[in-house]
């Protein structure tokens, strides 16, 4: 089986949809939503549609609950509590109801998705170290989790003897006597340092994982973002990728 992993969308079409291009040239068995669709950008009904249409399937994340009422904002900053205000505002019924029926997590037994960690996934754990890492293998038991919400690509592996550790997060060889909790990054709003999109690939055949980047044009979502009245942060952080 071969898996295709995006994640933290924002609302990003113009990055989705170079994703989706390249998602295409790659003839995977499984699309997989990782959370985050909406907020901080300025398209969520066109990127729930792309979604909701292309993905096999899918899981919440925490923004995909704050548009909906379902999860608490007050731990948002200004900026993303603004961002989830005007996303309510031009929230389509057909976006409201995808949101409202995603899951928390997907498991074909092999793989599992989650937005931000296995463990509790409605807490919305961040996971950048190897001891909150270690605690998250506790909580899954297929042999690789992937997760989004730091929009910061990351890898831990974990051996027979529960000793976990901290890996190079682009290209892995996946071994057959290790399990592994691997973040890939954001399609829409990525904060590593490189402004082109990030997504995921498995091919469980090879046994290989690699994180892909993609160029897209960062000048179109930040006029749309402008013209919807997106904070200046918001719109100047994508050129930055942080
Ligand atoms: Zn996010």
């Amino acid at each position: 089986m071969k898996y295709a992993l995006i994640s933290d969308i924002h609302a990003n079409a113009e990055a989705l949809d170079r994703v989706l291009m390249r998602v295409d040239t790659l003839h995977v068995d499984v699309l997989l939503f990782l959370g985050d669709g909406v907020g901080y950008g300025p398209s969520p009904n066109r990127c729930l549609d792309l979604i909701r249409n292309r993905c096999t399937s899918g899981v919440a994340g925490n923004h995909d609950h704050a548009v909906i009422g379902r999860t608490n904002t007050a731990n948002f900053n200004l900026y993303a509590q603004k961002a989830v205000y005007l996303t309510s505002s031009i929230l389509e019924s057909e976006s409201y109801r995808y949101l409202s029926e995603l899951e928390y997590e997907w498991s074909d037994g092999e793989v599992r998705g989650v937005h931000a960690a296995p463990c509790d996934p409605p807490a919305w754990t961040y996971v950048f170290s190897v001891t909150e890492a270690a605690r998250q293998f506790s909580c899954f038991e297929e042999t690789l989790c992937f997760i989004g919400h730091s929009h910061i690509p990351a890898a831990f592996s974990i051996d027979r003897s529960g000793h976990v550790e901290q890996l190079d997060a682009v290209v892995l060889e996946i071994r057959p006597e290790r399990r592994y909790l691997i973040n890939v990054g954001s399609v829409g709003q990525p904060r590593d340092g490189d402004s082109r999109a990030a997504f995921g690939i498995y091919d469980g055949d090879s046994g290989r994982y690699e994180l892909m980047r993609i160029e897209y044009d960062i000048s179109e979502t930040q006029k749309k973002m402008t013209r919807l009245g997106l904070p200046d942060y918001l719109i100047n952080r994508l050129r930055l990728g942080r």
